[in-house]
């Protein structure tokens, strides 16, 4: 006797919702998305206990005819693709034809549909697979999904699903993914009578607002920077946080082609140009839209899985971690103290940051009173609108009132070199260097700044193979445990390329013969301790993240302290070198640099 046979369908196809429907949320993102690909412009969805009852998703589509309604039921019955061929040249978010089957296997569904041509509608009603109600019905044209006590069938799974506050974080989660990447369709979510959501059609910023404003977190756009990127390879556009406002829970999205995905290597190139600029834990928020030829993708891993395979990956990582560092440096906006809410930073906004030309900074290489790092380029950065005001009149006082704006500081620059000094410039405490400028008083702390100063300049030697070493009188001597020992020997090529002239001598001790420029002040045996403690406590083994920790050591130990008096013209070769810094704002531990304290601040407090 013949053993095998095949199953029936209800079966096979609640084995295929198995995997196509876990939760509430996957009937939302099946229905939503269903909507989508029928050209809906406004989409409804309501949920009852949070999808378990019941999930309704009301379009105003294309709509279905009698017999498509019908046929949408069968398991690969789909109007999107035709030919294995279609696979590779996606453009519609379903394509598999298994979704409404599957769902129709484990819930009661009902669905009423009308095509605009039609006068009457179809009202369909299954339960388990099994057809319970056929019937034309007058309804408006679209498609209206009720999705009503799901795995009413299949007990375990029913038992499977989490506590309500769970499935609707779920159903939201899907929710944001979706009507992040269709802006021009409008939304409306209600959950047990309560309006969640009513979004309006508009623009991809608005709906971020919107969502995420939202939740409390109104003027979240404004924490955002505009990015963009554009090669032949593919084309990224985008909104990054800046990373002042980085938090615990970031939203952190990543969509191609309209379709969003997960993506852990590329998160990491997100998080590579970020590095330096977070502090603690926290995490920017981004939200990352690539567009590429559709056959340069593979979606068709599995009907559930997120993660969509790039045939170029590697050659995107570099664009992508270019653009966010390029925005980045390129908005890099002080924050400024609101006095009125004690310790409350309130960011500047910049009104149309496309529009500021950035001046080409030259530094004078003649002039560096801490010495070494001449071999350091400058980057061209945007300063002028912190700059944008540095005072014609050579002795004006801090609180005289600012003028219009003439620039002569940048004025300046374009001629290829800084003013030898600018004397409006004073130290307070022997810790802040202030200095007017265009919006108000900005004060420096001179220690977190040249701290950043050292860190982008030991980097970028490390980078390019160009530091420089200074040669000791007496080459000292470090003893070090026999562990220490180990790891200084592997650190040392990379030290060697800050500068450090350094051998092993004996079997525990290294002979120092030269050492970075800028640490000739310094006590190097307490230095390279330093460098190794921070190594061993490092959080990840990369090559990268290692000599990021050896720069920020080396500079934390090399840095200028509170508490030394500074000459204007060491505080202006501060000044010059933070603002021609990468990231000016904070340090590479995350801590405030600068603030600016407005002139419309200080003239409310004189009122
Ligand atoms: P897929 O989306 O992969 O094609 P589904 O099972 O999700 O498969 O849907 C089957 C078919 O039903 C779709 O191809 C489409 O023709 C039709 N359909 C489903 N939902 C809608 C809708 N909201 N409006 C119009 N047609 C729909
Ligand atoms: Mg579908």
């Amino acid at each position: 006797m013949d053993i095998i046979h095949l199953l029936p369908d209800s079966v096979a196809n609640q084995i295929a919702a198995g995997e196509v429907i876990q939760r509430p949320a996957s009937v939302l993102k099946e229905l939503v998305e269903n909507s989508i690909d029928a050209g809906a412009q406004h989409i409804q969805i309501l949920l009852t206990d949070a999808g378990r009852t019941s999930i309704q998703v009301i379009d105003d589509g294309a709509g279905m005819s009698e017999t498509d309604a019908r046929m949408a039921f069968e398991r690969h019955a789909t109007s999107k693709i035709s030919d294995a061929a279609d696979l590779y040249a996606l453009h519609t978010m379903g394509f598999r034809g298994e979704a409404l089957a599957s769902i129709a296997s484990v819930a009661q569904v009902e669905l009423r549909t009308r095509r605009a041509d039609d006068e009457l509608g179809t009202l369909l009603e299954i339960a388990g697979s099994q057809v319970t109600r056929q019937e034309p019905v007058q309804c408006s044209v679209g498609t209206a999904f009720s999705v009503k006590n799901l795995f009413f069938n299949v007990p375990a799974r029913r038992r499977f699903l989490k506590k309500n506050s769970t499935e609707l974080n779920h159903l939201l989660t899907e929710f944001y993914r979706i009507a992040l990447v269709n802006p021009q369709i409008a939304f409306t979510v209600v959950s047990d009578d309560e309006e969640l959501f009513s979004l309006a059609q508009g623009t991809t910023k608005m709906r971020i607002e919107n969502l995420f404003g939202a939740l409390g977190k109104k003027g979240f756009s404004q924490q955002l920077l505009t990015m963009e990127a554009k090669t032949a390879l593919i084309s990224i556009q985008g909104y990054i946080g800046r990373p002042e406002f980085a938090q615990k829970n970031a939203q952190q999205y990543f969509f191609v082609n309209g379709r969003y995905m997960r993506h852990p290597y590329f998160h990491k190139a997100v998080m590579t140009a970020y590095s330096g600029l977070l502090q603690g834990e926290n995490n920017p928020s981004y939200f990352i839209y690539f567009t590429i030829t559709p056959d340069a993708i593979d979606i068709n891993v599995h009907p559930t899985k997120t993660e969509i395979k790039f045939a170029d990956e590697q050659l995107i990582w570099p664009i992508l971690l270019a653009a966010v560092k390029e925005t980045l440096g390129k908005f890099n906006v002080t924050p400024s103290i609101d006095f009125d809410q004690d310790g409350a930073v309130e960011m500047p906004v910049v009104t149309d940051p496309e529009k500021v030309r950035p001046p080409q900074t030259i530094f004078n290489p003649n002039y560096n009173p801490f010495g070494g790092g001449s071999t350091y380029k400058r980057q061209q950065i945007d300063w002028e609108q912190l700059y944008d005001g540095f005072e014609k009149k050579k002795h004006e006082t801090v609180d005289a009132p600012i003028p219009a704006s003439d620039n002569t500081f940048t004025a300046v620059q374009q001629n290829l070199s800084l003013p030898e000094t600018n004397s409006d410039v004073f130290q307070f405490r022997n810790k802040y260097i202030l200095t007017p400028v265009k919006s108000g008083l900005m004060i420096i702390d001179q220690q977190r700044a040249h701290f950043r100063i050292l860190y982008e300049q030991y980097s970028h030697q490390m980078e390019k193979q160009t530091g420089v070493s200074q040669k000791l009188l007496f080459p000292e001597v470090v003893e070090l445990s026999a562990d220490d020992a180990l790891l200084l020997e592997q650190l040392l090529p990379d030290l060697r390329l800050t500068g450090f002239d350094m051998e092993k001598f004996g079997k525990t001790a290294f002979s120092i013969n030269g050492i970075p420029g800028d640490l000739t002040q310094v006590n190097i045996t307490e230095t390279i301790n330093e460098v190794l403690f921070s190594t061993k406590n490092m959080v990840v083994d990369m090559q990268s993240s290692k000599q990021d920790t050896i720069a920020k050591t080396l500079a934390k130990s090399a840095c200028l302290k509170s508490g030394q008096t500074l000459s204007p013209q060491e505080m202006n070769d501060v000044i010059n070198r933070l603002f021609a810094c990468s990231a000016h704002a904070v340090t590479p531990d995350g801590k405030p640099i600068v603030t600016i304290m407005t002139y419309e601040e200080l003239e409310k407090r004189f009122k």
